[in-house]
């Protein structure tokens, strides 16, 4: 059978250039040997003195790992393609080098302190010196963020860096806990590095404080040796995808929303990247945030800590990742499950004829206008400040005022002292009916973006005397009433 044995980049230097080598075989274990019998060279890079595979190289048979089928002995067939893909962290450089010549000394303390991983065999000296060598990005230093950081500290990850530019809320403390209620009103970045700084004064901390957009990420990226995504959103999940991709970084992704979670490693140069999963964001409103839909404190505290747990993984170069598997994780059901991922050939950023070779736009890639107010403007929502409204009851106008957020969201504070009346934005279609359409009506929800899409529901219908609160609930305690709860 005539085979392709793919060559990757950095053992390209043993194939004289060579990335792809055709051999005749029955099998992959005959195929990697002709290969390393034409370039000999190679042959300590793929195997041991004892002539067994090493274990950091792994060989693909087309998209399937050989370890999933017959291990080496696994047949091929006509026109297959057999990839070799060695393991990223401690394995070979660019140079076909090991890492480990250049690897840092641990002093006494350092000895001490990591005895517990130490004597585990699969961490070691060698496994603990490169822990301290590794260059680590968590993109956001908030729910997902907080355990990671924390246990990537405690385990000397020798250089932090935090990208945020956000200031701690009280409605962080719920599930942020590299914060404490002393660092509200402050800098996430600083009360971070200060918390990570006392976990371990071993680690050095590289604050960010930006917001990582298609100008900046290249260069801030560029220096880590892993990213770790931290975020909430989908414009900045898409950028730091695109970004990795384009620099070959492993990208260790967490997602959380409610009850669930899911948790992955993408790395294109051996597997899938998010775009291969989700080639496309779905439209604004369809998802909510955290902070629309709500999240348990303690979800992301469970996945932040299998991002840890991966990122420390890929830097050992031990087990077995979560390239190529999505875990899906959902905490009412004490349930996990997994998804196989596969790269996916046309994938706009890593596929085989890439459309996206640079960043692009991502606010408009994901259909988010950068300011929410210029949003409501351009879409003709008229909306109506705090202020006004009450100035139009104290004059006794007659307004009808729909809340359209949910029944427990009403039990935390409402405006019923005003006369609103509670219909939730799922309801709306239904009880459109038993609205009078030649009244005024007013909407509002917590923030002023479910408000506006009943609004435009309205609107659909026929209403034309409609007004959106801005800034929602929350805006109208900042301006008119102190007194009502904040969430
Ligand atoms: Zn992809």
């Amino acid at each position: 059978m005539s085979v392709t044995v793919r060559i990757p980049t950095p053992l390209r230097g043993f194939t004289s250039g060579t990335g792809e080598v055709s051999a005749d075989a029955a099998t992959v274990q005959d195929a990697l040997r002709e290969v390393v019998e034409t370039y000999p060279d190679l042959r300590p890079h793929l195997y041991d003195e004892d002539g067994n595979l090493r274990n950091f190289v792994n060989a693909y048979l087309n998209e399937e790992d050989v370890r999933s089928l017959d291990g080496e002995s696994t047949q091929v067939s006509e026109g297959d393609v057999i990839t070799i893909v060695p393991s990223i962290a401690g394995g070979v450089t660019a140079d076909g080098t090991t890492k480990s010549q250049s690897l840092p000394d641990l002093s006494r303390e350092e000895l001490q302190r990591y005895s517990r991983h130490l004597i585990m065999p699969e961490v070691g000296v060698e496994g603990q010196k490169k822990l301290k060598a590794a260059r680590v990005l968590m993109v956001g230093a908030g729910g997902l963020g907080s355990p990671l950081g924390l246990y990537l500290a405690a385990a000397g990850v020798g250089t932090i860096g935090i990208v945020d530019s956000d200031v701690v809320d009280e409605t962080n403390l719920q599930r942020q806990l590299l914060h404490g209620t002393k660092d509200v009103g402050r800098s996430k970045l600083e009360s971070a590095k200060e918390r990570l700084e006392d976990v371990n004064p071993g680690v050095r901390v590289e604050p960010h404080e930006l917001r990582l957009s298609s100008d900046n990420a290249m260069e801030v990226l560029e220096p880590y040796d892993i990213v770790v995504d931290g975020t909430d959103n989908f414009p900045t999940r898409y950028l730091v995808n695109d970004a990795c991709v384009l620099l070959g970084k492993p990208n260790v992704y967490g997602s959380i929303f409610r009850f669930e979670g899911q948790v992955s490693v993408f790395d294109a140069s051996q597997g899938p990247c998010y775009r291969c999963l989700f080639r496309e964001p779905p439209p604004p409103g369809l998802v909510p945030s955290c902070a629309e839909g709500g999240v348990l404190g303690v979800l992301p505290g469970i996945i932040g800590s299998l991002q840890a747990l991966e990122t420390i993984k890929l830097i050992l170069g031990k087990g077995d990742s979560l390239v190529g598997r999505l875990l899906l994780f959902d905490a009412l059901a004490m349930e996990w499950r997994e998804l196989k991922l596969r790269k996916n050939h046309d994938c706009p950023v890593c596929g085989d004829e890439p459309t996206v070779t640079e960043l692009i736009d991502y606010l408009e890639f994901c259909g988010v206008p950068e300011y929410e107010e210029e949003a409501s403007a351009a879409n003709g929502v008229p909306e109506i400040s705090p202020g006004d409204l009450q100035a139009r009851l104290q004059r006794g106008e007659r307004l009808r005022i729909i809340d359209v957020r949910e029944p427990h969201e009403w039990d935390i504070a409402n405006l019923e002292p005003l006369g609103a009346e509670l219909i939730p934005l799922g309801e709306l279609p239904e009880r459109m009916a038993d609205l009078d359409s030649t009244q005024e009506i007013v909407l509002h929800c917590r923030s002023g973006a479910r408000s506006a899409q009943a609004l435009e529901l309205l609107q659909g219908a026929g209403f034309e005397r409609l007004w959106n609160l801005e800034g929602g609930i929350l805006k109208w305690q900042e301006d008119v009433d102190p007194s009502l709860p904040r969430y």
